[in-house]
């Protein structure tokens, strides 16, 4: 009953931009694996009397984001505040961007289709809570009465975080998947997040719903949506909205609507569940921040970011199949990530330069025929440039051994093959041969290269042998 329905599915993308402080104070942006509360100060905490100044550089990066995407700069824009009150957010707001985001539009395609994008924003990242159980020990040195409690680390209120929201344009999970991954692999190669999603520098949300054939004849949307948050893999992702989807039509089905509510993902146990009712829309009462100038963002400024946007992965790829001959698989792989594509092209060149065959080196690069981590972007960040000289040396003397071949005149080959087919010990086998079993030709081939001793190029010993049938 599926094909009744059409998956009606937006993404809201956050990403922590990596940039060396945070967006509206000097502490430095990158908290990860950082002793908590260490890289705060008034601002961070939100502190009565503390004034915010923006980072260009933040600014910058977003707009370097929307111009890979081809979104449409605002020359005006401004920061305003988004009243609402948690824990991980004393000062009762956060500096966001409502009527005049940074960027407006743009898209990227899938195989199943173009993705329109909404609006790019830029924020400041919430502190981050964790609730922790302590030892009886800690409690009492922390002077409290349970061994629960709910700890605040401040060390990521404030960093740079940029929100990407897109149309409802995707209609199934895997073009969602489709979509993020692409997304991931744009902003890696624009170096401006790590997106790490497991250290939750990027968070994905999806709002869902499913429409009905008479909704879709009207041309109307359904009249409700779900929001799954806190999705951090791509994983997660796709089974969650393939989750709701089957959620919402089993409900359908029955003539009715699911709730328009906020859910989460259990990923162990493989569904969502309910987190808040969102029946009324919030009112987060927002207002341009008095204590932030407005934003002036010159032709200039753009013209000079869009001189530094590298190439994109799409154009990578072409140019390795153009350029190169590889194959559309050969070269995914290739541009799966910034660093990778970039070694790979000294990988390619050093191929060229030593007359070997392109496709054959690249195909056991890929195929791990041989031993290398040229294609492990985790192992790649950590090397220097040296390191990463030797390994494709050692790597392209690895697929010279695999595909190298010693010089054996083709009139020693054939007097070999003379013998084996004259040898009386193999009569039985080269009858048969003769006699049209193609099957034994790999056994005779067998015989023929274990008797020369040498290492030739078994296409040439088949050819040759085939000669004397
Ligand atoms: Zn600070």
């Amino acid at each position: 009953m599926k094909n009744k329905y059409t998956p009606i599915i937006g993404l809201e993308i956050h990403v922590e931009l990596n940039t060396k402080s945070k967006m509206f104070c000097g502490c430095p942006a990158n908290h990860f694996g950082v002793e908590p509360n260490t890289q705060v100060c008034p601002v961070c905490y939100g502190l009565p009397g503390a004034l915010p100044i923006a980072n260009e550089e933040a600014i910058r990066r977003t707009i370097k984001i929307g111009l890979a995407l081809d979104a449409a700069i605002a020359s005006h824009s401004k920061f305003d505040r988004k009243n609402y009150f948690y824990p991980d957010l004393p000062k009762g707001y956060q500096i966001s961007q409502y009527d005049e985001p940074l960027c407006e539009g743009g898209e990227i395609d899938t195989s199943f289709g173009s993705v329109r994008l909404t609006r790019i924003h830029l924020e400041e990242d919430t502190a981050k809570i964790a609730h922790i159980k302590l030892t009886d020990e800690q409690k009492r040195e922390a002077g409290v009465d349970n061994n629960q409690v709910s700890l605040i680390d401040f060390n990521r209120s404030g960093v740079p975080l940029v929100e990407i929201v897109t149309e409802a344009d995707i209609h199934s999970a895997a073009q969602a998947r489709e979509f993020a991954k692409k997304l991931v692999q744009i902003l890696r190669y624009l170096d401006v997040s790590d997106c790490d999603m497991e250290k939750g520098a990027l968070r994905l949300e999806a709002n869902i719903s499913v429409q009905t054939q008479a909704e879709a004849a009207a041309g109307q949307l359904p009249p409700y949506k779900v929001e799954i948050k806190n999705l951090n893999s791509f994983r997660f992702l796709e089974r969650a909205i393939n989750f709701e989807i089957d959620r919402h039509i089993q409900i359908r089905d029955k003539g009715k609507l699911p709730s328009q509510e906020t859910r989460g993902w259990n990923d162990s146990q493989g569904y969502t569940y309910s987190q808040r009712s969102k029946e009324e829309a919030e009112d987060y009462r927002y207002f341009p921040d008095p204590d932030l100038p407005e934003l002036k963002i010159s032709a200039q400024m753009i013209e000079t970011i869009a001189q530094e946007l590298p190439s994109l992965p799409d154009q990578v790829k072409a140019q390795l199949i153009t350029d190169y001959g590889l194959s559309d698989q050969n070269a995914e792989v290739l541009t799966s990530d910034r660093q990778v594509a970039e070694v790979g092209f000294q990988f390619l060149d050093q191929l060229k330069k030593q007359k070997l065959d392109i496709q054959a080196g690249v195909n056991a690069l890929v195929n791990k025929k041989v031993v290398s981590w040229l294609l492990e972007p985790a192992v790649l960040v950590e090397k220097s440039e040296q390191e990463i000289q030797t390994e494709i040396v050692k790597t392209i003397e690895q697929i010279k051994s695999h595909y190298s071949f010693d010089k054996v005149a083709e009139t020693d080959i054939d007097q070999v093959i003379k013998e084996v087919l004259s040898d009386k010990q193999l009569s039985t086998a080269v009858n048969s041969w003769r006699d049209g079993e193609d099957k034994i030709a790999g056994f005779l081939i067998g015989q023929v290269m274990h008797r020369i001793g040498k290492k030739v190029d078994a296409k040439i010993v088949a050819n040759r042998l085939q000669q004397q049938r």
